[in-house]
């Protein structure tokens, strides 16, 4: 992991957020401060991302 890490880089960005409810393609939100997360997204995004992979998913 790089000091450079966007949100929309990451694999997880493709898939909505099942925790802030971002679209595809969105950053997700922090909950807690209502800011855009620009370097990270929510670990559920990450795990339903990887789900969708599993599912067989392009
Ligand atoms: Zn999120």
């Amino acid at each position: 992991m790089s000091a450079n890490d966007r949100a929309v880089d990451m694999p997880a960005i493709r898939v909505d957020c099942p925790v802030c409810l971002a679209s595809a393609g969105l950053v997700c939100t922090s909950l807690s401060s209502d800011k855009p997360m620009l370097s990270a997204v929510h670990p559920a995004r990450t795990a339903a991302w990887h789900e969708q992979q599993k599912r067989g998913g392009r």
